[in-house]
Formats: C-alpha cells, structure tokens, sequence
C-alpha cells in the first residue's frame, strides 16, 4: 500500500500517526520544529503541550472530556495512553510532566516500524498521495497561504473570536424571550432563532461596570493583537464609551418582550441558534478576553442568564482555522481536493484532547483507505462522533468558531428530566450510551480486520 503522510507531529498528528501505522500503513510525519519554530512551541518534540500541562477532566461519566478520554484509551489512544503514564497528582484532572510526556510520545513513535519522521516544512497542498494536515493553531505562514489559496481567503481564519456558548436548557425563559430583530425570517422557525435578555437601565449600567472592572488576559507573548473592527472585545467596545454597547450588540430595537409588552428595554443582550440540535445558544457579539471565573461572574449578571450553564467561555487567540462545516466531508477530506485530510486544531475543534481525537479519526480514516477496508461510520452518540459531526455538518457555516467538546453536542436522551436537578442522570444516560456505541465501533473494526487478514 502507498505511504501515508502526516503534516504536523502535534496532538493531532502524533495520534493520527499512531493509528494508522497500527493499522499497517506506513506513515511519514513531515514536523518543521526545531527547524522552523512557532512563538508558543519550545522544543523539537512530538506532542509538545504549548501551555497548560493539564488534559482537563478525566471523570468519564459526568464529563465529556474525560469521555473522549475513555474512549481514546478504549482505541488504543498513544496520547492518552501516555499522558496516564506521566500522569501527576492534579485532583480530577489528567495533568502530566509535560517533557517527560513529549518525549515519550516522540520515542515511541520513532520505535513505531511503520513510521518515520522527517523534520521538514511542507508549504503546499500536493496534489498526488493521501496526505493529513494537522499543523494546528500556529500552521506556518507560508502553507496558511497555500490553504487559503486553495480554499478562498474567508474560509481560513488567524485568529478566533468566541462569544460564551450557553446550554438552551439553563436559560431562564420566564424572563427571555424568542424572536428575530424585526421579526425577520422566512419560516416561523427562523423568526424565532434568538433568545432575547432585556435589561433596565440599573442593570445596563451595573453590567458595564462589571464589565470595565473585569480581570482580563493579556495576549501571549509573540501573539500579536489583531482584532478587526466586527470582533472587537466587549470589554474594549465599552471601554470606547459607555453606549457603544446599547448601540452595538446590545441594542433594544426591533424586539417586543412579551413577558412586559409595555415596558421598552433599556438594552437587550441576544443568544443565537448555534447548532442544529438547538441545544446551544452564543452570546452575539460576547467576545471577550475576560478571565474565566470573570466571565461566569459577569453574564450571569443578564437577566435570564442568572442560572446559565456554560458550554464554552469565550476568547480570542492566534489560532488559524478552517470553516470546516463548508470546506471539509465527513471524513474530513477537503471536498475540493480529497486527497486531503485536516485533522486537529485547524479543523475547528479545540483543545489538546479534541485535537488529538480528531487526529485519531483522521488516522483511522486514511488508513481505512489506503488499505481499502471500509470505516464503519463514527456514531454520532460517542464523544468523537458528536465532535466530528459538529464540525463537518452540524454547526452553523456562517457564525463558525472552534468548539470544545460538551454535552449540548450530543442528541438528546429521551425520558430524562431536563434543568439543573436531572442533570446527573442525564450525563451519566449520555456517557452509558456513548461508551456501548463506541464498543460497538472498535469491535466491528477488529471483526473487519479480521476478516480481511
Ligand atoms: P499542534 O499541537 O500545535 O501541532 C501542530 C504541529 O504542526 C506543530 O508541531 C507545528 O510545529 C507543526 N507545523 C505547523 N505548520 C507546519 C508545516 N507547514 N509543516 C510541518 N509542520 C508544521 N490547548 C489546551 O488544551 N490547553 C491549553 O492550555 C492551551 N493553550 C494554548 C496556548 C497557545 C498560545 C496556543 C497557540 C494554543 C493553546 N492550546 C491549548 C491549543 C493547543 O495548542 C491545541 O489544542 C493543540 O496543541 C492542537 O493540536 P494540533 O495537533 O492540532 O496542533
């Protein structure tokens, strides 16, 4: 069978390539450090963690990280399989010795006889082979704009602008309302696709007083700021005057709350639609480089988000990334070119976790391929599954921004109660049914494999 080339030995890469020579393909990993270097990478390892050392929650039944996490282990994972073997003590979480985890990542994949490593930069899309791109958040200028090239300059972003990702289910409704700005929208779906928060004066400027006083984060060192007008940071849109806000995204007109008809809001604050299931909602025009536990402090603030559950908080950072729900199948094949994989952080997804699962579809998928024993399709009620759905087909082209994995991305389990109180239920309802279906996946893929031999 023909080589397998992988683009980038980050997570991503690592486990795509671990995956695949596993399978029995042979891999190239093409890695431009040492180099070439990135402002955030430090060495010239494989696996390199750029900055926390932690993979966040390892508790696979109430957390859906540490659900990718099972099921990464349960797929013979090289990054997780690794990270518990460094493993520090860190509470709940999965925290590492970062060096001692990078190190035995690219150790064993040097070992591996099915790959080889060779340190280069690719800056181009070829057009022959089956090739995996996993270059990451800091993928090097000069491929950056070879993608672009082949994807058009508005499907490839440098930097990410997240707004807070809420669960629909958390929002209090007897203070929200839904309605489009000026009703606006064909069918009564699309009329009703924004949850409305109204505030009275007292409020607007309480929370722009919050806002102002907010903890922050500055960027990286070597991440050069670049917002452009249309992503600005909340906190710097108030900072520009106390009404930019009420006359940006948070101005009261075209909308009618029907819980007071009479009463015009002061400032409303709307939620948008952000993926098909209906089950998330973003805060538009929210974000922001506030620190985390500012973050929660200060929108709960907004009426009818008292209670709010976060799926995701919001950010800004150097991060280049494609519009996958667009560009890719999927397989994750560049649909104009599929001989092309993308895998990781240049996909939309985000997180060392996220990547490298991504990393462990990819490999599977192109190794499926090149050895020409059809993947059973992932099944969307696992955790990868739920991600890689999200980010090929699921979420929303036109507003799409990276996304971690969280429950409000898998499908509803009927017969659970919903708010605050079922939720343990539900989670655990979740994890059961992700963990049997991906059981379910790996041993019909041994049962192929075997069958084929
Ligand atoms: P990477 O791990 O970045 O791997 C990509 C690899 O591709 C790199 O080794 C790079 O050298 C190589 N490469 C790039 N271009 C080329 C090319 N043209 N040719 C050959 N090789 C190339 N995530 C967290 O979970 N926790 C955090 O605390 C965290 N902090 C972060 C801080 C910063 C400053 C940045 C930039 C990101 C952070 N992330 C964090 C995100 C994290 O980097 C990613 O989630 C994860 O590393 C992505 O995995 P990946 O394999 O997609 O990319």
């Amino acid at each position: 069978t023909q080589e397998l080339h992988i683009v980038g030995g980050g997570m991503a890469g690592s486990e795509a390539a671990w995956q695949a020579a596993n399978m029995g393909v042979r891999v190239v990993i093409h890695e431009m450090r040492p180099k070439v270097e990135t402002f955030a990478h430090q060495t010239g390892n494989l696996g390199e963690m750029v900055c926390s050392n932690s993979f966040r929650s390892d508790d696979d039944e109430q957390n859906a990280v540490g659900l990718l996490h099972w099921e990464m282990m349960q797929a013979g994972g090289l990054i997780m399989r690794t990270a518990h073997a460094h493993r520090l003590p860190a509470g709940g979480a999965l925290a590492v010795d970062r060096e001692a985890f990078a190190e035995a990542v690219t150790a064993a994949l040097h070992a591996h006889p099915n790959v080889r490593i060779s340190y280069d930069e690719v800056t181009d899309l070829p057009d022959q082979g089956t090739w995996i791109f996993a270059t990451g958040p800091l993928t090097s200028p000069d491929l950056g704009a070879a993608i672009q090239q082949e994807t058009g300059t508005d499907r490839l972003a440098f930097f990410d602008a997240i707004a807070p990702i809420v669960y629909a289910d958390s929002i209090d409704m007897s203070t929200a309302w839904l309605q489009s700005r000026y009703d606006k929208g064909e069918t009564e779906e699309e009329q009703k696709a924004y949850i409305n928060c109204p505030m009275t004066k007292d409020q607007y400027e309480a929370f722009i007083d919050a806002l102002l006083a907010a903890d922050k984060t500055e960027f990286h060192e070597g991440e050069t700021a670049g917002y452009f007008d249309g992503c600005l940071p909340i906190e710097v849109m108030a900072e520009r005057g106390r009404e930019t806000l009420r006359h940006g995204p948070m101005k009261p007109v075209g909308l009618t709350n029907p819980h007071a008809p009479d009463v015009k809001p002061w400032a409303v604050v709307q939620l948008r639609r952000d993926n098909a299931l209906g089950t998330l909602y973003n805060i538009v025009g929210f974000q922001t480089k506030m620190k985390y536990g500012a973050q929660t402090a200060v929108f709960k603030m907004i009426p009818g988000l008292q209670d709010a559950g976060f799926a995701r908080l919001g950010g800004i950072h150097r991060n280049t990334f494609l519009n996958s729900p667009t560009l890719l199948d999927a397989q994750m094949r560049l649909r104009s070119k599929p001989n092309i994989r993308f895998a990781g952080q240049v996909t939309g997804v985000e997180g060392y976790v996220e990547s490298a699962a991504m990393g462990l579809l990819a490999g599977r998928m192109a190794a499926a391929e090149l050895t020409g024993a059809p993947l059973p399709e992932v099944p969307q009620d696992t955790a990868h599954g739920a991600l890689i759905h999200h980010i090929t087909g699921g979420a929303e082209a036109k507003t799409f921004q990276p996304m971690n994995v969280n429950f409000g991305l898998f499908r509803p389990v009927d017969g659970l109660k919903g708010g605050r109180r079922g939720r343990k239920d539900r989670y655990k309802a979740y994890t059961d049914r992700a963990k049997a279906a991906w059981s379910d996946w790996l041993a019909q893929q041994r049962l192929d494999g075997a069958a084929a031999e």
